[in-house]
């Protein structure tokens, strides 16, 4: 049956994609080599250094976000190399699964999956590591599978006390363009993102934002690389170009997206996320349920994790209110599958969208039995009037 209004894609990524976007993604595909793509691409590669704060390299992919991650392992690192990963949530996991997969010794800390990476720990085990064995030190900058975000600059500065030689690699695909990041000044030496998150376009671009001491690392290592090979992609870059098929038409939507982020203005974009995410935790604990992050400060403005009480199924509320109310939430990954839902607040998103999707929350908890106290609509709706 047609569902009349529009849908609530309220999951953490794909995010709704503004009419702007979708209008400058149909226009006609041109020659890839000709003349008037070299703009293009020369606006889209300077445009993303301006996203992830940098004078250094950025690369981008016609991939997902995964394939961005394995280029920024595959460029840096040799065969049966360490890496120090740390286990926020679910992506956590699987950056380290792909590098075992292709023949790297992924070390993984332990984390709780209710906050970001600790510092204290990764400087612990740096000092340990007196060979210098850890090659890279592989953090995930806003967990989209808890709604955790993890310390960059102090993980930096836990790096630099150690005095450990690691490059810093961060995985930012669901937090660029929706929370403060900064390449350059966090001293950063890979940074992976993605699209179809905080950039608001459709999936299909990956990116790496690559310091000078990550690329001269990749002269050097043994990997076996080629699609994801950063050392292919330099030269024809300098004109705007790439070395095989570029995704030509997400690239006139990402030209479109970077113009927006800076009409907006990213500090506000970044104010934007906070605040609603503030509302939405204020709507979650007047409903009586919990914030999956339990660490003050490491709250994400990306996404909301709430937990449901223990014995009930957060995949059947979101069934129901999939039914019922026409808006998709996300679902809890591995660990806290069906023990968690996920209300995403990101991308082109305002107070009357958010009030919208949380009163789709609200009735989707009524209607499936959940318990909870009602009001949360209205304590969210509070906190946006007075901040
Ligand atoms: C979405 C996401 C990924 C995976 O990206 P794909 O585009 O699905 O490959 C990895 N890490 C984080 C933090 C993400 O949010």
């Amino acid at each position: 049956m047609r569902q009349a209004g529009r849908h609530f894609l309220q999951i953490p990524g794909p995010s709704a994609v503004p009419e702007r976007i979708l209008k400058a993604i149909s226009m006609q595909t041109i020659d890839h080599r000709g003349p008037d793509f070299a703009e293009v691409g020369k606006k889209a590669l300077s445009g993303m250094k301006t996203i992830f704060k940098t004078d250094q390299n950025v690369f981008i992919y016609p991939s997902s976000g995964t394939g961005a991650w394995e280029a920024a392992l595959v460029n840096t690192v040799s065969p049966g190399e360490k890496v120090l990963m740390f286990e926020t949530g679910h992506f956590a996991f699987m950056w380290s699964n792909l590098a075992k997969k292709i023949g790297l010794q992924p070390e993984l800390i332990e984390g709780d999956w209710r906050s970001g990476a600790d510092p204290n720990q990764i400087e612990a085990r740096l000092r340990a590591d007196t060979n210098h064995e850890i090659k890279a030190v592989c953090v995930v900058h806003n967990e989209t599978s808890t709604g955790s975000v993890s310390p960059i600059e102090e993980v930096r500065h836990a790096i630099d006390a150690a005095n450990h030689p690691a490059l810093l690699m961060v995985d930012s695909i669901s937090g660029l363009a929706s929370i403060d990041f900064r390449f350059d000044e966090w001293g950063v030496d890979v940074c992976v993102s993605g699209s179809q998150k905080g950039l608001m376009l459709p999936p299909g671009l990956g990116f790496n934002a690559v310091s000078d001491r990550a690329l001269e690392h990749s002269k050097s290592v043994t990997l076996p690389r080629s699609y994801w090979d950063w050392r292919d992609m330099v030269e024809p870059n300098q004109k705007g170009f790439f070395p095989y098929t570029p995704g030509t038409n997400l690239l006139y939507g990402l030209n479109e997206a970077i113009d927006m982020l800076h009409e907006e203005g990213l500090e506000n974009v970044f104010a934007r996320h906070a605040r609603h995410g503030a509302a939405t935790r204020a709507a979650v604990r007047a409903w009586g349920l919990e914030v999956l992050c339990t660490r003050q400060g490491q709250e994400s403005g990306v996404l909301t994790a709430v937990k449901v009480p223990e014995g009930h199924s957060a995949d059947a509320f979101r069934a129901v209110a999939l039914e019922n109310y026409d808006i998709s939430l996300g679902n809890g990954l591995s660990k806290v599958a069906d023990q968690v839902f996920r209300i995403g607040h990101l991308g082109d998103f305002n107070d009357l969208m958010l009030m919208g999707t949380l009163a789709g929350v609200e009735m989707g908890l009524a209607k499936s039995g959940m318990p909870h106290s009602s009001g949360g609509t209205q304590a969210a709706l509070e906190h946006l009037k007075a901040a």
